[in-house]
């Protein structure tokens, strides 16, 4: 009954609470005093019979008494409420108009009025007309006599609507006049159940919200959402549901659509977004990605609601704007995901991370000038897992921690063994630099492990000095310990040389993407020049990364970059095969 009334939406969604129905608190107000208004009328006409029954036959709220377990009187109210004549209610075992669920309620009630536990019991209870119809009706008693015999009397008021329409009420966001997700999650589960047709999930994650209300305040972002939403819902059906996810998602559920029409939906939804958003006197750059789920492939809301997540995240992977449907190839991901997950958790013990260790050969010596510790997992099923898989869900999951720490501790012990000269890079993960404790965290390791931190250099990404004022104040710190600091992938995120020069840098290493795409073409390898020339002129060493080929290595030399990584000069490898090969390494330098 709820939900048929969940579906008449617009004219219930707007329904004043006013009008709802009062507050509890006034409804028992007015129920006692109703109650009183009774007793008083007891005292006072219990001689005048016939002015007595008028009023209670007539009164607008139903008045009943109860002997012994059975209706002794029920006005004309009451018999309504119950669907029955009031003669048909005379004598009526009570126990018939409560569901079986309520009659413990309703005989502890009774036994905390009779042992004088309580004065006035004012209670709800699930009832059952005569028709069989359940209604939830309100009713008040207290120990009283009636034709002489202990009696217990008092009003009773049938609230089925109220509790509905207040149900109905609490069912819908206030702000968005959308289902909430709980009515949206019903009526999506009551159509699964009744229906084969296909139907598509839809997740739509607005990706600048905070920045938007960073820049213009809350209400704007929350007025950006409304104004899509509206946008959103001039592209659905009008069976189709809306609701908002936290603050910047909204899911669609699409009746009768399978994967092609919830692709064509999320592509409509992308092209709203191609040119700055205009809402109001704002133009705002927002992107947005999309996941989808279908059924009747999968079988549950909660199912559907997990895949179209997942294929969210997926979509986030390849970059803003983009649209992934959950299908088999992201099942696996998944699944393989959770297995690798599982397993890292166990690779410490097991003794399956190694470090591999990649020289960097210094152009103007022609020797190695230091290396660079990747991690390697090497699965007792799997073989070697590439840091490129393992990292991710490290850091996801927090193992990322330990991991990093195991890392320091395993370089430390490391280059006892290597020539004095010879430094080690580790790489830090973003999430692992933002942590609050990661400077204490770097001295105590320095601490247990004794180590000099002149020989060693910490490697952060760009996305690290988002926050440049906290950045900064952490990079201080650490080459106040004495480690050098590496800025890894340069190039390949959003700040420039002008920013990054904002952060205490000692080198600049360019993304391997830089060799890949631009040297290629003679008439671009003068970006990867400039680069380095640009480094120079902030007085920063000049790393080149991903060196494959001689010609690339002449032309790094030509442009006085100062030092190389790639495979060129050596792949990664086990400290031991290293230091077999060192003087065999230093002889690429030789070009
Ligand atoms: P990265 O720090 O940019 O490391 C360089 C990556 O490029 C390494 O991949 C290396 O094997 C590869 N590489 C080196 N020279 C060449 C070349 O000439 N050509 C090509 N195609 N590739 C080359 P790897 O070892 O798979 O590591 C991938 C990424 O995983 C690293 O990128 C780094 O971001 C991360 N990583 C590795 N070890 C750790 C670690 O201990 N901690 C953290 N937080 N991240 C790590
Ligand atoms: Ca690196
Ligand atoms: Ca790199």
């Amino acid at each position: 009954m709820l939900f048929s009334l969940s579906r008449m939406t617009p004219q219930i969604l707007y329904v004043d609470r006013a009008q709802v129905g009062s507050s509890p608190l006034t409804v028992i107000i007015s129920g006692v005093f109703i109650l009183l208004i009774l007793l008083v009328s007891f005292y006072f006409l219990g001689k005048d019979k016939k002015l007595y029954q008028i009023m209670i036959d007539e009164s607008m709220a139903g008045v009943y008494a109860i002997t012994n377990g059975k209706l002794a009187f029920a006005n004309k109210r009451v018999a309504e409420i119950f669907g029955y004549t009031a003669e048909e209610m005379n004598g009526l075992e009570i126990a018939q108009l409560f569901l079986p669920s309520d009659q413990m309620k309703v005989v502890n009630n009774i036994q905390k009025l009779t042992s004088k536990n309580a004065s006035i019991i004012h209670d709800e209870y699930q009832c059952v007309r005569k028709d069989g119809s359940i209604i939830t009706v309100e009713i008040n008693g207290v120990v009283t006599k009636y034709n002489g015999e202990p009696a217990i009397m008092g009003t009773a008021n049938d609230v089925t609507l109220k509790k509905n329409i207040t149900s109905v009420i609490n069912f819908y966001d206030p702000i968005t006049k959308l289902p909430n997700q709980k009515l949206f999650n019903h009526l999506v589960t009551e159509h699964i159940e009744n229906t084969n047709e296909p139907m598509s999930l839809v997740f739509i994650q607005l990706n600048r919200i905070a920045d938007i209300q960073g820049s213009y305040g809350f209400e704007i972002g929350d007025k950006l959402v409304n104004h899509v939403i509206e946008h959103v819902q001039g592209l659905i059906k009008n069976n189709d549901l809306v609701t908002r996810y936290g603050e910047t998602k909204l899911i669609v559920f699409l009746f009768n659509a399978g994967k092609s029409d919830g692709r064509r939906f999320a592509e409509n939804v992308l092209a709203l977004f191609k040119k700055p958003y205009h809402f109001e006197n704002y133009y705002v750059m927002e992107t947005v990605n999309i996941g989808i789920s279908t059924y009747p492939e999968l079988m549950t809301i909660e199912k559907l609601s997990e895949y179209a997540h997942i294929a969210l995240h997926a979509s986030l992977e390849d970059g803003p704007n983009q649209i992934r449907i959950f299908d088999d190839s992201l099942h696996q991901k998944m699944l393989e995901q959770a297995s690798i997950e599982s397993d890292l958790s166990h690779a410490f013990e097991n003794n399956e991370l190694i470090i591999y260790y990649q020289p960097k050969l210094d152009l103007l010596t022609g020797k190695i000038s230091g290396l660079e510790a990747l991690l390697r997992w090497n699965h007792p099923i799997k073989g070697i897992i590439s840091p490129g898989v393992f990292i991710p869900i490290a850091e996801k999951n927090g193992l990322i921690i330990p991991l990093t720490n195991w890392v320091f501790r395993t370089i430390s012990k490391c280059l006892e063994e290597m020539p004095e000269d010879i430094s080690i890079a580790m790489n830090i993960s973003p999430l692992h630099f933002l942590q609050p404790d990661f400077i204490k965290n770097v001295e105590s390791l320095v601490e247990l492990t004794g180590v000099d931190p002149k020989r060693m250099e910490i490697e952060i990404t760009e996305n690290h000095a988002i926050n440049y004022e906290m950045a900064i104040k952490k990079l201080e710190r650490l080459k106040e310990l004495g480690f050098k600091i590496s800025l890894d992938d340069f190039g390949s995120g959003y700040s420039s040389l002008g920013q990054v020069n904002r952060l205490p840098l000692d080198k600049l290493k360019i993304d391997q993407s830089f060799l890949r795409h631009q040297f290629s073409d003679p008439a671009n390898r003068t970006v990867i020049s400039s680069v380095i020339a640009m480094g120079h002129s902030l007085k920063y060493t000049v790393v080149a990364e991903g060196v494959e080929t001689v010609d690339q290595l002449i032309f790094l030399q030509k442009h006085a970059c100062d030092e190389v990584q790639g495979f060129l000069i050596s792949r990664p490898l086990p400290a031991d095969e290293l230091l077999a090969k060192w003087d065999d390494i230093e002889k690429v330098g030789n070009y």
